[in-house]
Parts: structure tokens; C-alpha cells; sequence
């Protein structure tokens, strides 16, 4: 397993692919999962637009939107609406391997969300051969 480690801002997604990609040229493994994990509860891993950035801004709006933060939560740290919004996201997204690379589709990244930054935050990578 590959553990990464960045500094993030309040609330974003940084497009972690090429870490992913490394990680799985690393491994050596030719078919078989790769596996793409934040041990946070207010972040998430998701996959999604990577072209235009406008889909992540509208994305970031959405989840807004969906999510404000809320006088009546009682959560005493004040961030209920980045821990819904990590639950909603998911921690964790499973990536097809073949031969020696990611499926992934030409528009598809793969992103760490930060709901409650500026964090030092970790992701891990893991590569499962078949
Ligand atoms: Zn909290």
C-alpha cells in the first residue's frame, strides 16, 4: 500500500490521478483493483469531470447547497455539513486494472474532496492483483 499526503484548502477537489497512476505502475500488477482511500470523516474520494473545471464548481455549489451548515446541528465542532457531505461522497472509490493501467474514461478523474480544510490530509492507494 501507498500512503500520500497533502495540504488542502477549505473546501476543494484536487485531482490526485497522476499519484494513482504512479502508484499502480509502481505495483507491477498487469489485471486486477486498485483501491483509492481516505481515512478522514469529513473528506471524501470521488471520480468525476477532469477536463472542465466548471463541473467541479458546479459539483462544490450542489453540495452546498444540499448541505449548509445549520444552526441546529449539534455536532459542537461545527462542521456537520462536511461530515454529511464526506458520508454522501464516500471515502473510497475501487478502480478497474488491465494491462498495467487504470479503466478509467477519457473525461474521468480521480479526486480527494476537502469539506473542512485547510488540512494535512492522507490518501492511501492500494493495488489488488487477480
Ligand atoms: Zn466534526
Amino acid at each position: 500500500m501507498k500512503t500520500f499526503e497533502l495540504q488542502t484548502k477549505s473546501f476543494e477537489f484536487v485531482n490526485i490521478t497522476a499519484q494513482v497512476r504512479e502508484a499502480v505502475a509502481a505495483a507491477g500488477v498487469e489485471e486486477g483493483l486498485c483501491c483509492v482511500y481516505c481515512p478522514h470523516t469529513t473528506a471524501a474520494i470521488t471520480i468525476n469531470e477532469n477536463a472542465d473545471p466548471d463541473v467541479l464548481h458546479d459539483l462544490k455549489m450542489a453540495l452546498s447547497d444540499t448541505f449548509p451548515n445549520r444552526e441546529e446541528f449539534l455536532h459542537a465542532e461545527g462542521n456537520s455539513h462536511a461530515h454529511m457531505k464526506s458520508s454522501v461522497v464516500g471515502t473510497s472509490e475501487l478502480i478497474p486494472i488491465s494491462g498495467g493501467k487504470l479503466v478509467l474514461g477519457t473525461w474521468q478523474g480521480i479526486y480527494f474532496c476537502e469539506f473542512d480544510g485547510p488540512r494535512t490530509r492522507k490518501f492511501y492507494v492500494q493495488v489488488i492483483g487477480s
